[in-house]
């Protein structure tokens, strides 16, 4: 599978990046050797990029990947991992210097490894003061850094007005990724308002592109309670869905397609927890990277506009919900 280089860091992340929240059973209970041995078959099929957080599961999906990596016989540059600091629960975050320089530790112990590649700040939008994150947490980071615990720094969020304040602040040049969750996605594209400026300006930073399945929403299957779209977002899925399944479409599968067709995007993270989760969406990026003609396929936008249409006549396309405290400038 491709990789790319994630920013300048030189670490090259697979096309296709393995989302680890259902490890920790966010999706739904799931079978701990399913979730491992898909875990091996990615690795073995050139899938080398997992993101985890000590939030999923609250510090399950990390003990999970640890241990499916441990016994996966690789070696360490054979994978990439990220995970996160300063979100342990659904509403406790605590992004100061002491809390996530111990939480780093934690991390490293419980997915039994001797650095993380990425660490990333996990949802800054719910910090107390956003200031805090430019002034404690990255900071803490670097130092992290410079220990040889981390190998790269970055952000995570909601709201992608989080992405400009933080890379144009004074750590700016520390941040070297972002990884923006559903804001690219065939029910929400606001993402690209912001993403040609820090192609162009801010060339360091790597972008990770999450949950382009809209957290569940995009797979015509019931989302979790915890989900946050509106109702009307919710009502607009189940006609996209229906809409798939009229033309013969799978809707995850034109999801899927629709976000790796953006060059930009260094790796696409979708949640997988067994191994048929993991197959649809290969088949869906190898049928995309075995299709030698790129013209046909970007003309295949007909599908996507139609989706984006329906989005569109129930007033839920680019609507995003509320998240954290940061509101940001626009
Ligand atoms: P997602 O959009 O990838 O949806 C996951 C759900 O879709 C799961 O129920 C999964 O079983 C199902 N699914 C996956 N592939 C499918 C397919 N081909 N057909 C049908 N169902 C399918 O949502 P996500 O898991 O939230 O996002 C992916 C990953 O991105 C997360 O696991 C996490 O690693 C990362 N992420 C990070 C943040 C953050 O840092 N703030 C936020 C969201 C997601």
């Amino acid at each position: 599978m491709e990789k790319r280089e994630l920013g300048n860091t030189g670490i090259h992340v697979s096309l296709l990046g393995f989302g680890c929240s259902p490890l920790g059973n966010e999706f739904g209970e799931i079978d701990e050797r399913g979730g491992i041995a898909a875990v091996h078959s990615a690795l073995d099929k050139g899938v080398n990029y997992f993101d985890v957080s000590p939030y999923y599961g609250r510090g399950k999906a990390e003990s999970v990947l640890g241990r499916a990596l441990k016994s996966s016989g690789k070696a360490r540059d054979e994978y990439v991992v990220s995970t996160k600091v300063g979100r342990y629960d659904v509403d406790t975050f605590d992004f100061s210097a002491e809390r996530v320089t111990k939480s780093v530790d934690e991390s490293l112990e419980r997915l039994q490894l001797e650095y993380i590649d990425v660490i990333l700040c996990h949802d800054v939008e719910f910090a107390e003061d956003i200031d805090i994150i430019i002034n404690e947490t990255i900071p803490a980071l670097d130092r992290l850094k410079n220990l040889g615990k981390v190998r790269a720094i970055g952000i995570t969020g909601y709201p992608i007005e989080i992405f400009p304040y933080l890379l144009t602040s004074k750590v700016g040049h520390i941040v070297d990724v972002i990884l923006s969750y559903g804001n690219l996605n065939l029910q929400n594209n606001r993402l690209l308002n912001i993403m040609r400026d820090i192609i162009e300006n801010k060339k360091h930073v790597g972008i990770i592109n999450a949950s382009v399945l809209c957290m569940g929403l995009l797979t015509g299957s019931k989302v979790p309670n915890w989900h946050p779209a509106s109702h009307k977002v919710k009502e607009a899925a189940v006609d996209v869905a229906k809409y798939c399944e009229e033309k013969k479409l799978v809707v995850a599968d034109e999801a899927l397609k629709y976000a790796l067709g953006f060059g930009d995007i260094c790796s696409t993270l979708v949640g997988i927890g067994d191994v048929d989760t993991l197959e649809k969406n290969l088949a869906v990026v190898n049928s995309i990277t075995n299709d030698n003609d790129n013209d046909k396929r970007m003309d295949d936008g007909a599908v996507v506009r139609e989706i984006i249409e329906v989005f569109r006549k129930n007033k839920a396309h680019n609507v995003r919900w509320n998240s954290g405290k940061f509101l940001g400038n626009n």
